[in-house]
């Protein structure tokens, strides 16, 4: 008997699943300031998604991994329901609730809505589902929400204030044993605003916040470290590009075309994209705001142009941001103009 695998065995279709959730995660939750990452410690790293410096913070095999938490929810509609609570998850089913603050940038999009828990049941709740590994949720039982995990409950202050409402449920699952924990909890007025205005701040920002969390463990496991820490270029998307700017109503716009860009063409960015200075690790030596190309020196040496005369963005991503890295590639250009930088 022949135990080798069959030789049709192929990972081409997995890799476009993958690839086929990344691109849905980028086109739609990180569209906008999501309440899920408004929380966190590092304010560099909010201004970084909210810049699609990185195309995911995580790939498409952890993006289908933590999407297991909506089947979750589906599961606690109909236990909630089954003990008598009023329960929306959505307008309709199938879609959530969605709320936006004036600018239009961030956004809550919430598990649901409750009315009928015992300690309260003619008041409105937020419901908030969180599915836990055994560690995490001893860990929660321990210290509860706020203490053990600060994000979840930032999240929900500011899904409430977006909202309009006062109260929480959080309703946590141990994905190992099913053993479910709930906690009430209210609306931090001072809290939520505190979070929404530092949103705020961070989105209108043309300049990456300073590097202030100073963890070393919370920069090991950031998706966003080798841009960050000045390793690698940001991707190629309209919001790396210097001609990009923030406008009002969640939207983004072209200054160099004049128009405003959709969500696809963000993401596809176009031929004359010339990276954001601020989002390099290099000294700009030449060019501005409003020009086609940007030279720069690097640190540990040697110098190369992004956009017209020099490198698309497109090639330079496919480099490392080491001088001699730089050196070999523009040397290569130099001798060969029309050459082009694959991996
Ligand atoms: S690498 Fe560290 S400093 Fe940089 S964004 Fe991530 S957590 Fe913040
Ligand atoms: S120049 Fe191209 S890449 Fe840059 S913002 Fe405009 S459309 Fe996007």
């Amino acid at each position: 008997m022949n135990n080798s695998l069959p030789d049709t065995r192929t990972s081409a279709l997995s890799n476009m699943v993958y690839a086929a959730w990344e691109r849905t995660v980028l086109a739609t939750n990180s569209r906008r300031l999501g309440g899920s990452i408004i929380g966190e410690t590092c304010p560099r790293k909010i201004w970084l998604s909210f810049r699609w410096v990185r195309k995911a913070n995580f790939d498409g095999r952890m993006l289908r991994l933590f999407s297991a938490g909506m089947i979750e929810e589906a599961r606690v509609e109909t236990d909630l329901k089954k003990c008598g609570l009023e329960v929306h998850m959505g307008p309709e089913p199938g879609k959530q609730f969605e709320f936006t603050d004036e600018t239009g940038h961030i956004v809550g999009k919430i598990d649901g809505v409750l009315l009928g828990v015992p300690e309260a049941p003619k008041t409105w709740h937020l419901l908030e589902v969180k599915t836990h590994n055994t560690r995490s949720f001893q860990d929660l039982l321990a210290r509860g929400v706020k203490e053990s995990k600060p994000m979840h409950w930032a999240q929900m202050q500011v899904y409430m204030r977006l909202a309009d409402l006062e109260r929480f449920l959080y309703y946590a699952v141990c994905k190992d044993t099913d053993e479910i924990y709930t906690e009430r909890g209210s609306l931090d007025k001072q809290a939520a605003d505190t979070l929404i205005e530092r949103a705020r701040q961070i989105i209108d920002s043309v300049k990456q916040p300073r590097m202030t969390t100073g963890d070393d463990e919370e920069c090991k496991k950031c998706a966003f470290k080798p841009v960050c820490w000045g390793e690698s270029f940001p991707d190629v998307n309209c919001r790396t590009c210097i001609h990009s700017s923030v406008v009002n109503g969640g939207g983004w716009k072209c200054q160099l075309k004049g128009k405003d860009l959709s969500v696809d063409e963000q993401v596809d960015a176009c031929s004359s994209h010339v990276f954001s200075p601020d989002m390099v690790n290099a000294f700009p030596i030449n060019g501005d705001y409003e020009g086609t190309s940007i030279q720069y020196e690097v640190r540990s040496g040697g110098t190369f142009i992004n956009g017209e005369g020099g490198f698309p963005s497109k090639e330079l991503v496919q480099l490392t941001l080491r001088g001699a890295i730089i050196r070999a590639a523009q040397k290569i250009k130099d001798k060969f103009p029309n050459a082009v930088v694959e991996k």
